[in-house]
């Protein structure tokens, strides 16, 4: 995918794309990407932060699928310091586009090679064991520059991070290390977008939020300049004692709320769209079986709208039937199976749907939205998942 300026006449075109040059990126299927509702989300979001407390732009995975490069300079736009990657390879990419600002690596980098990388492009690893770290004390020996890096712990989420009851070792190696700047303590909180009325998600939250405590206590002597963070978009949005010195937003900056139930209005903007076009109508009986396995049967004369976007493109097809697409601001019903590169639209209450139409599958369209978590609760998916899920085959409009 490619990020190109929506004037028709101005399109920056990615220059690994070359056969784009000749295409409108619009023939058929495309994301449009809007930094105008990134920033005023970064912007509504850091108003919402405990005094000192710095938001943090997690652009993993491709910024989430709307371009890292996109969503990085809007975010800083609307006033993030920092930005979060999964991989070394982002961080660069990041890095080769020019931007400064501070980069942590979420990933687990372990390879001396890798963290090598690190160093060379400024890009601040997560150290989640004692090997890494004396590499990393070693690494910035050869080099004669101070490594800065981030010490993750477990308290919790049993992914990444340092077992919390090994701490004096830690400290005992720490206190022995010359080369390591320590820029960063953190934690992942891995309940904190679940509901729970019974309370158990909220004391998760809260076993996890009392072990960081201890963590900070133990290395409260070196407090000086290290940044303290533990919450994602939930734990941010969910609770004020979470926030510290930064929070890492991801899914909130996008312009989507993980807790079902708000606390607080929040006016979050959806930063993307997914339009396509209608590609051939047609006029059909009643009693029509369509698309593979005629999963549908037409139940009245009707009109058929193709459209040329499908499981390829990341609308998944476990979602045959179960959506609708938008037309200035009507809800069209898909219908049949969706199949790799089209899926049909019974547009029979919607005679002006035509052949070039555009059409909304997800976004905002005349007034109304087609969320991601409407498409993750038919699926058992997430909404992280679904905007993950756009291909490379989409062009990427930025609007
Ligand atoms: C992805 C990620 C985040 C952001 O999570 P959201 O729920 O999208 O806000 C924060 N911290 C870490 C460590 C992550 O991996």
């Amino acid at each position: 995918m490619q990020d190109l300026l929506c004037d028709p006449d101005d399109l920056i075109v990615d220059s690994r794309h070359s056969w784009m040059n000749r295409a409108d990126p619009r023939q058929r299927a495309w994301l449009e990407v809007s930094p105008a509702a990134l920033q005023s989300n970064a912007r509504n979001l850091i108003g919402r932060l405990v005094k000192g407390c710095s938001l943090m732009a997690v652009v993993k995975a491709d910024g989430y699928g709307h371009g890292a490069v996109t969503v990085a300079k809007a975010s800083i736009d609307g006033g993030a310091t920092s930005l979060g990657v999964a991989t070394l390879q982002e961080g660069i990419e990041l890095r080769q586009a020019g931007l400064q600002t501070p980069i942590l690596v979420l990933g687990n980098i372990t390879d001396a090679e890798d963290l090598r990388a690190c160093l060379h492009w400024h890009l601040m690893p997560t150290i989640n064991d004692l090997t890494q770290l004396l590499l990393c004390e070693s690494l910035a020996k050869d080099t004669g520059r101070k490594f800065d890096l981030q010490l993750k712990f477990d308290t919790g989420m049993t992914r990444l991070g340092y077992d919390v009851n090994k701490i004096p070792r830690l400290i005992e190696t720490f206190n022995d290390l010359t080369e390591i700047n320590l820029t960063g303590i953190y934690s992942h909180l891995a309940m904190a977008n679940v509901d729970n009325g019974n309370g158990k998600a909220n004391s998760v939250t809260e076993i996890q939020q009392k072990k960081f405590d201890f963590v900070l206590r133990e290395f409260a002597s070196r407090d000086k300049g290290i940044c303290r963070h533990l919450a994602n978009s939930a734990g941010t949005l969910r609770n004020d004692s979470l926030h510290y010195d930064m929070v890492r937003v991801g899914l909130a900056l996008y312009g989507h709320n993980p807790l079902q139930s708000s606390p607080q209005h929040l006016d979050l903007k959806p930063a993307l769209a997914v339009k396509a076009k209608v590609t051939m109508v047609k006029d059909v009986p009643s009693g029509v079986g369509v698309s593979y396995g005629h999963q549908f049967y037409t139940k009245r004369k009707s009109r058929l709208a193709v459209v040329g976007i499908g499981y390829a493109d990341g609308i998944s097809r476990a979602l045959s039937g179960k959506i609708s697409a938008l037309f200035k601001g009507r809800f069209v019903p898909q219908v049949g199976s969706i199949t790799m590169d089209q899926l049909v639209l019974d547009a029979t209450q919607c005679p002006e749907l035509r052949v070039g139409s555009v059409v909304t599958m997800l976004g905002e369209d005349g007034g109304k939205c087609i969320t991601p978590q409407s498409w993750s609760d038919l699926t058992g998916s997430i909404p992280w998942e679904v905007l993950c899920g756009f291909k490379h085959r989409l062009p990427r409009l930025v609007v």
